[in-house]
């Protein structure tokens, strides 16, 4: 008989386990809540999860008729980087760069890694004249990151931004992304390392 083997020390032991069974389920329900919401390599949101987010925001701007910008960012000549120094390299600018969106961004903004090299802010309450100033600081910082190289010296890299603002009550997350990677071309198209708004002509 199983149960005679079973002595009263053993009792809280066994309560204790079950404690550690509920609170090891809602750690394992918020990591895996993380995995699907998540880039495993910068900690971003991912795409859908960026989308997701975006579009409440989009609705609520709308509905309350608050601001709300959008930003795409894309790091400049990063194949070279890669091309250069490796993947592994490449890797930790892409991790710098997302810790220094953080530091630089709100707690509100939402970042997402859309894909490669190129990452989408979404600003809640904030407007043009906001986004071009929160745009140009954070590419700003960014320039200043240094990646440490295995020779002791240490690697620099500039994004390029686009950004775009609501303009009609048919804004999607969707539009918006369109009209900041128009002006994330233009930025590129004008020489990288600087901040573009929607509707600025290619210099
Ligand atoms: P541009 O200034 O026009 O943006 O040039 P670029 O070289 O940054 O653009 P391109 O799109 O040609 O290169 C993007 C590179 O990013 C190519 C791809 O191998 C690399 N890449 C994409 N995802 C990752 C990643 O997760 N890690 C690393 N290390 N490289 C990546
Ligand atoms: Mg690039
Ligand atoms: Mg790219």
């Amino acid at each position: 008989d199983w149960s005679s083997d079973v002595c009263s020390s053993d009792l809280p032991v066994g309560i204790i386990g079950v404690l550690t069974d509920i609170t090891d389920r809602k750690a394992m329900e918020r990591e895996l809540r993380r995995l699907a919401t998540t880039d495993s390599l910068t900690g971003a949101f991912n795409r859908r999860h960026f989308l997701a987010g975006a579009a409440i925001e989009v609705e609520r701007a709308h509905r309350y008729g608050n601001p709300l910008s959008v930003l795409m960012l894309d790091v400049d000549h990063f194949k070279m980087i890669n091309d250069r120094h490796g993947h592994a390299t490449g890797d930790g600018a892409l991790r710098n760069l997302t810790e220094c969106m953080r530091h630089t961004l709100r707690d509100i903004d939402i970042i997402g890694r859309l894909g490669g090299e190129e990452f989408a802010v979404l600003l809640p309450e904030t407007n043009r004249d906001g986004a071009l100033i929160t745009a140009e600081r954070l590419r700003a910082n960014i320039s200043q990151i240094k990646i440490p190289l295995p020779g002791g010296q240490a690697l620099n890299f500039t994004v390029s931004i686009g950004l775009a603002v609501p303009k009609g009550a048919d804004t999607s997350v969707e539009i918006l992304l369109a009209q900041a990677d128009k002006a994330l071309y233009t930025a590129k198209a004008k020489g990288r390392n600087q901040v573009c708004a929607e509707g600025v002509d290619p210099g």
